[in-house]
This record gives structure tokens, sequence and C-alpha cells, in this order.
């Protein structure tokens, strides 16, 4: 079996399994070596009870990872809905320790014109990152959907085009079984960051290619 390396690069923990939960199940059920690393907690900008909060977060977090078979993950700390505050460099370089350290051929991260601040950077700062150098061990870049953040996006800005589709017709119910595990980040119908919602879009995304159920994700780039 060719074993491959694969890096999540998300700004909160959930938007790993929203994004990409059924893709990364799919991945570790075929062996591959799956880390993902968050860059805030997820928290630190919702006022009251912070730190309770975050230890819930992480909480709910590691359960999350557990189902979906993940035992490598790193935690940054930048601020949470405040990533523009902080320089570039600093959360590239974050990223760039991440890379060196687990070497993954594969990247999933956010889409680029996201409307939560924190997407964008991350993206900026993991598309600067992997500069295509002949040392870098980064070959493909795949860009997820977050409900309630990319179909927000500024009608201005260029729209979530998907151009990759993973099947995870088989994954889903593992991808449920993680959404639960923040069952505190999920919002009633019909706010879009919800189960129903989810599901939805896996349903459609999975239609519009001929499946039951899929993933999408954009190219942002692949060397082959
Ligand atoms: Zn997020």
């Amino acid at each position: 079996m060719n074993q491959k390396s694969i890096l999540v690069v998300a700004s909160h923990p959930d938007d790993e399994v929203i994004g990409c939960g059924g893709t990364i199940a799919m991945h570790t059920a075929a062996g591959d070596q799956v880390a993902v690393i968050f860059m805030t907690n997820g928290e630190s900008s919702r006022g009251e009870a912070v730190s309770a909060n975050i230890t819930s977060r992480n909480k709910d977090c590691e359960e999350a990872l557990k189902v979906l078979g993940i035992k490598n993950v790193m935690k940054f700390d930048y601020p949470d809905n405040m990533m523009d505050q902080v320089p570039l460099l600093d959360v590239t370089k974050s990223i760039e320790i991440a890379i060196d350290k687990f070497k993954p051929s594969i990247i999933y991260t956010h889409f680029s014109e996201d409307l939560n601040v924190d997407h964008r950077i991350t993206h900026q700062a993991v598309i600067t990152a992997c500069r295509p150098q002949s040392w870098s061990p980064v070959k493909s870049i795949f860009l997820f959907e977050v409900l309630s953040a990319t179909e927000w996006n500024s009608n201005s800005k260029s729209k979530f085009n998907p151009n990759k589709f993973v099947d995870i017709s088989d994954f889903w119910s593992t991808k449920l079984l993680a959404l639960n595990k923040y069952s505190k980040e999920l919002r009633p119908f019909p706010h879009s960051r919800n189960i129903k919602t989810i599901e939805a879009l896996s349903i459609y995304r999975g239609a519009t290619v001929g499946l039951n159920q899929a993933e999408a994700f954009q190219v942002e780039r692949i060397i082959e």
C-alpha cells in the first residue's frame, strides 16, 4: 500500500470535520498518515467564561479527532477571529513547523475568500508556507468549504468553485459521529452550520457528480 502523508490546516476546532471530515476518514481508513493543526482555540473572541469554553472545546476536538482516527495534532494559540492582528510571517512560520514535522504531500485547508477572517489568513499563510520550491514535500493543496463561512463571503469576491470531489458515501456515518462531538458549535436549522444542512450539502455535492454523498474541494495546486 502506498501510504500518503496528509496535513489538514484548520483555523478552528470543527472546521476540519465540517470541511473534510469524510475525506479524513477515507484517508485514515486507507492507512494514510493524517495530521491536523489548528491555528486558534476558536473561543477567545466569544467573551464569557473563556477558559472553561476552551477546555470544553479542546475536549470535543479530542473526541472528534479520535472518531476520525487522527493521532497527530498541533494546536497554535493565535487570537480567535483576530488573526489579521498578527504578522502573517508568524502564522506562516507556525505552518512551516508543521510541514517540517509531518512532511505532507497533500494539504487540505481553507478557501481564500471565506467570510471568516481567520480562514482567510490561514489560507494565505498556507500558500506562503507552501511556496513551490524543489525541497517542499507538498505536492497538492486542496481547499475545503465550511458552511457559514464559505457561502457567506462577499458577493464582490470569487465564489467557491469546486473541481475535486471525494466520495464520502461510506464515510458519512463517521463524519456525523465526529460532527456530533462538536454539538456546541452547531446551530438550529435553518442556520447553515447544522447537521441537516451539512448532510444536504454532501448530497448535493455528490449528486452533481453522480455520487450519493461527496465533499467538494477547489484545487489550489497539483504537482505530479
Ligand atoms: Zn472556522
